[in-house]
């Protein structure tokens, strides 16, 4: 069957008010329906519907909430119209910034070679802009400057808006900060919004030329957009506001990271021909599922009011699993899941990858990687550390960093040290000194005829041959193009600078240093493929069709959390923090530590726990719940642990109001003993069955 006929196929097979949606393409249109309604299915087949009515894919721009979603969009777009998937932009926010200030940034003074900072550069520049020693302070200011960045403030308005002395001197320090991102050639995260948004505010030949190649814009998770993002949204689009937004105000999570409902309001004010599509049928959940979900929102106030339906059937009811401590809970979450998974008689063996475990804070992971290891079942852990945050792989990007821009002042730090080569602080203290005296990058006083002056002869050398090793690593990067050749030039430069051998030096467990330096393969092997173009997923700011120089491919890595975005197809089970599972679902769901200050997460406020605040805080802990229980096709459970760990201490755990607020069967809601049972049995079958085949081979 041709794609046209296989797209009109599936948008047939689509329901009234969904297909409403995808046939509207002339203005702006909101799609407003809870979890699981089909909504990210709509944003798939309108780009197939706008690309069929005409528009070439690179006029279609569709924006979603991570990588990880702009992967699996690309792939279902390609698999309902083919190769032309390909030239639709589909991405982050952040990427189409990227994307954006890459192409244009030159009218705001920055060149396109720009670094993009880590939370950890950021912090450090943080210290020194404020005068800290303390990491911990300089986040807070980090945390403070970002919300200000969000609401579209600089230095300078954050002073003139400040009310107290403290706010004052934060935007002073501000001030500093953005001095020093100039001098490097550098961004932080909230910038790759605000720049862009003060490129198409400030341009209008910048904004017209981006208006007349963008036609139509696609939003997934729009609920969870700040104010930034939505006036970034609305530049590009201009008055026509040929856009798609879709999203759910019962699961907006993010308003701690400056996500405001006000955007969803504010849509049908500012544009008064916006058409309203809701939808109502849940194709995701069993109705036992469905029907927990909207008893626990249910006490929120409603922005918008919404029904939801399933025609899935009862199902299994939601079971509550109470646990003595984490330990058990994890011991018995995993019992559940080797139990599911056996089935009985007729239902059919299911996949590692049917069943996630979420939780609310990364740290609950732990006690269910070691029961999970200890039972031999494979999993992944999603939204926990960062591939990118391992020192090994923080060292490499380094070093590609500055390669790129010389300017980048915090990766020139770390390059120069790692490994080490003989400069110590004192000479990294002097040639700092001597940067700022001569307003220099550290890379360009290295250049510098007077810097003799400052350090001795020996270490004068040390350093210049340094920087002739970075020019000469960026001409061979420039030249370097196809996967092949990439992974060629990085091992010769690994070899070159002796990493592996300063891996082995620092490390006092061979199997540790051993186990970096596989990382440093991974990532050797990783950055080589997306510089040969195989590779669809680029962070989104590139496709597919093109092949990319290493430094091109360097400037994406910071916008990636994880090297494994892509493998969502390998067989295992997903442990996941619960904002980080949003829009995803999955046969078989673990709500895991559903206790009272967990979560909720700990409500305890200055203003007193009837505070506006704390009622706020609330509620967006009941949207998070409410995405748990969503993510459930079905089956769900919910564990609670008697006793939990604070800090060093235990203290008591009481069960989630949420757990009451889901008004379950109490008759049905006990886990069935039968279940243990069956887990029992399934693992001393599994224990013969391994035996047998010991023996065997005997
Ligand atoms: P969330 O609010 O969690 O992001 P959503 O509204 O984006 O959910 P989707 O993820 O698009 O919902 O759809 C949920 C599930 O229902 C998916 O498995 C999807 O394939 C399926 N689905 C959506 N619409 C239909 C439909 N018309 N017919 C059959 N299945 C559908
Ligand atoms: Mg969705």
């Amino acid at each position: 069957m041709s794609f046209a006929a296989s797209l009109a196929q599936s948008i047939a097979g689509l329901n009234v008010a969904q297909q409403e949606a995808v046939n509207y393409m002339h203005g702006p249109c909101l799609v407003l329906a809870g979890a699981g309604s089909g909504k990210t299915r709509v944003i798939t087949h309108k780009i197939g519907r706008l690309i069929q009515a005409g528009m070439q894919p690179d006029q279609v721009a569709a924006i979603t909430f991570t990588n990880k979603a702009a992967a699996e969009m690309r792939e279902r777009a390609k698999s309902l119209i083919g190769k032309s998937a390909k030239g639709v932009l589909i991405c982050t926010f952040h990427a189409l910034g990227v994307r954006l200030l890459r192409q244009d940034g030159r009218v705001l003074g920055l060149k396109p070679q720009f670094s993009i900072l880590d939370s950890d550069d950021v912090t450090s520049i943080l210290k020194d802009a404020g005068g800290s020693t303390d990491a911990a302070t300089a986040r807070q200011w980090q945390w403070a400057i970002s919300l200000w960045k969000n609401q579209g403030l600089n230095a300078a308005q954050a002073e003139a808006q400040a009310r107290a002395p403290e706010e004052v001197s934060l935007a002073r320090i501000m001030a500093r900060y953005e001095e020093r991102l100039t001098a490097y050639q550098s961004v932080d995260f909230d910038d790759l919004i605000s720049l862009p948004l003060k490129l198409l505010r400030d341009h209008p030949e910048v904004r017209e030329r981006w208006q007349a190649a963008l036609r139509h814009v696609l939003v997934d998770e729009y609920q969870d957009t700040n104010a930034t993002q939505y006036e970034l949204l609305k530049l590009l689009v201009g008055e026509r506001g040929r856009f798609t937004a879709v999203g759910d105000d019962d699961q907006s999570i993010y308003g701690w990271r400056g996500a405001t409902l006000d955007n969803l309001k504010r849509l049908p004010e500012e544009y008064p021909t916006l058409k309203v599509v809701k939808l109502e049928q849940n194709y995701r959940s069993t109705s036992a599922i469905l029907r927990a979900a909207n008893n626990v929102i249910g006490p929120n106030p409603k922005l918008y009011p919404k029904t939801l339906f399933s025609e899935l059937g009862e199902g299994e009811p939601v079971r509550v699993i109470d646990c003595d401590n984490e330990e058990h809970e994890a011991e018995r979450t995993v019992a559940r899941i080797q139990s599911l998974r056996a089935g009985s008689g007729d239902t059919p063996h299911r996949e590692w990858r049917d069943f996630a475990v979420l939780y609310r804070a990364n740290h609950l992971a732990k006690p269910f990687e070691k029961a999970l290891r200890k039972a031999q079942i494979p999993y992944k852990v999603s939204g926990g550390q960062s591939f990118f945050d391992r020192a090994e792989v923080k060292d490499l990007c380094a070093w590609l960093r500055l390669m790129v821009n010389n300017n980048d002042d915090p990766a020139f730090m770390r390059a120069i040290t790692s490994p080490k080569r003989g400069i110590g602080h004192t000479t990294l203290g002097s040639l700092g000194t001597f940067a700022s005296q001569y307003k220099l990058s550290l890379f360009e006083s290295l250049l510098s005829h007077s810097l003799g002056s400052v350090v001795p002869a020996k270490t004068l050398g040390s350093l210049q041959e340094f920087g002739r090793c970075v020019n000469d690593l960026e001409y061979r990067a420039r030249h370097t193009v196809g996967a092949e050749a990439s992974l060629a030039f990085l091992l010769e430069w690994l070899k070159d600078i002796g990493y592996e051998q300063h891996l082995y030096d620092a490390e006092d467990s061979e199997q540790v240093a051993a186990a970096r330096w596989t990382n440093v393969m991974d990532f050797c092997e990783w950055m080589a493929q997306r510089s040969g173009g195989q590779i669809d997923d680029t962070a989104g700011v590139t496709t597919a069709a093109e092949t990319k120089t290493l430094l091109e491919v360097v400037q994406t890595i910071a916008l990636l959390s994880t090297i494994s975005e892509r493998q969502q197809d390998q067989n295992v089970i997903t442990l996941s923090t619960l904002h980080a599972a949003k829009g995803l679902e999955w046969p078989h769901v673990m709500l895991a530590g559903c206790v009272e200050g967990m979560l909720p997460f700990k409500m305890d406020d200055e203003h007193g726990a009837g505070s506006e605040n704390m009622l706020l805080r609330l509620q967006e802990e009941r949207r998070l719940m409410y995405v748990g229980i969503t993510r459930a096709q079905r089956t769900l459970a919910v564990t609670w642990v008697r006793r939990r760990k604070k800090g060093r201490d235990y203290i008591a755990g009481v069960p989630s109001r949420f757990i009451t607020e889901m008004a379950l069967d109490k008759t049905t809601v006990k886990e069935d003993p039968r279940e243990k049972l069956k887990a029992l049995r399934a693992e001393f079958a599994k224990r013969a069955a391994d035996q047998a085949l010991a023996n065997s081979g005997d």
